[in-house]
């Protein structure tokens, strides 16, 4: 472990990393989120000398996040961070929805210390358990790495733009596509492959509000047989925004094209994406990319409209 002049704070938010099952040979029918944050770091020797603060910010399987625990988790990763005393903090999560807790910190605090977050793919009572290595390497990186949001897993760290999980049960489940690994954990030691800019932050002030009353913005999938009746169902319940997981570079099935702009004429905010799991969509008009995944564009549009709420602005349809 590199030595840094700080201490680094590991905070706990449940996930399959704190997972137990009856059988140590079970890897699918465990249970998450039953450890707590104290727990994972005795079962890794090689932290004991380091200093490391603790922190139990929630105790959830990742796949039912909530916008609650988002908010807090930004408030204690920005307290920490600001820290004399504190290097980098690491988060504890669930894979399943770890990409979008990941991209949710990188655009609202986007981070000039490292800020790390990892998980596991096998819960801590298996025969193999991948969560202690991880944790390991995550500190790490939160004390060698580079600054903004990365998620590390395997031995690999990835930036939270470009981080997906590609694989339901491998422990190299993750991967960056096209724009590749920010680095790799090697021998113990940190080693970039590439740099990435740090992006503009939302602020804490964008998300201040009671999550409870939050825009509801929900995705919505072009495919085969798309009617569009969906989102006809869902301006009449009253969303906010919808993003489109498009076919291919961006292409909406004409009947879901027509109810989305009876969307929009209703004042629901509107935008597409593909839901290939890497390319871009591409406006052949201006020759624009967009590589966001649906759920990183969910969590954008939730920002621009929490920020238009704020502002008194309408967000742009
Ligand atoms: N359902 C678990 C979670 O996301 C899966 C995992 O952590 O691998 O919390």
């Amino acid at each position: 472990m590199p030595s840094a002049t700080g201490k680094t704070v590991i905070l706990g938010s449940g996930g399959t990393i704190a997972g137990t099952a009856a059988n140590a040979a079970d890897a699918v029918g465990y249970t998450a989120a039953q450890l707590g944050v104290e727990c994972l770091v005795a079962a890794v020797p090689a932290l004991a000398d380091v200093a490391l603060e603790c922190e139990q910010v929630a105790q959830v399987d990742s796949k039912d996040m909530t916008h609650a625990v988002w908010q807090r988790l930004a408030q204690r990763c920005a307290h920490h961070l600001v820290r004399d005393d504190v290097t980098g903090v690491v988060v504890t999560h669930g894979t399943d929805t770890l990409e979008e807790t990941a991209y949710f910190l990188h655009r609202v605090l986007a981070p000039s210390r490292p800020l790390v977050l990892t998980a596991a793919m096998r819960p801590a009572t298996s025969l193999q358990a991948d969560g202690p290595q991880n944790l390991l390497d995550a500190v790490t990186v939160s004390r060698s790495g580079p600054g903004g949001v990365a998620v590390v897993l395997a031995g690999v760290a990835h930036a939270a733009a470009d981080v997906r999980k590609l694989h339901g049960w491998r422990l190299d489940a993750f991967g960056s596509g096209d724009a590749g690994a920010l680095g790799v954990i090697e021998a113990g030691r940190w080693r970039a492959f590439r740099t990435v800019p740090p992006g503009a932050a939302r602020g804490l002030e964008t998300i201040a509000g009671d999550p409870a009353a939050w825009p509801r913005v929900e995705v919505v999938t072009s495919h085969a047989g798309a009617s569009g009746r969906v989102v006809d169902a869902l301006r009449a319940l009253g969303v906010d925004g919808l993003v489109v997981a498009a076919t291919g570079s961006g292409t909406v099935h004409a009947e879901l094209a027509a109810a989305l702009q009876r969307a929009r004429d209703a004042g629901v905010a509107v935008r597409v994406v593909s839901r290939c799991a890497f390319g871009p969509a591409i406006d052949v008009a201006s020759g624009a990319v967009d590589a966001r995944t649906p759920w990183q564009m969910r969590v954008d549009l939730l920002l621009e409209l929490l920020a238009a709420r704020a502002s008194g602005a309408a967000a742009r349809r």
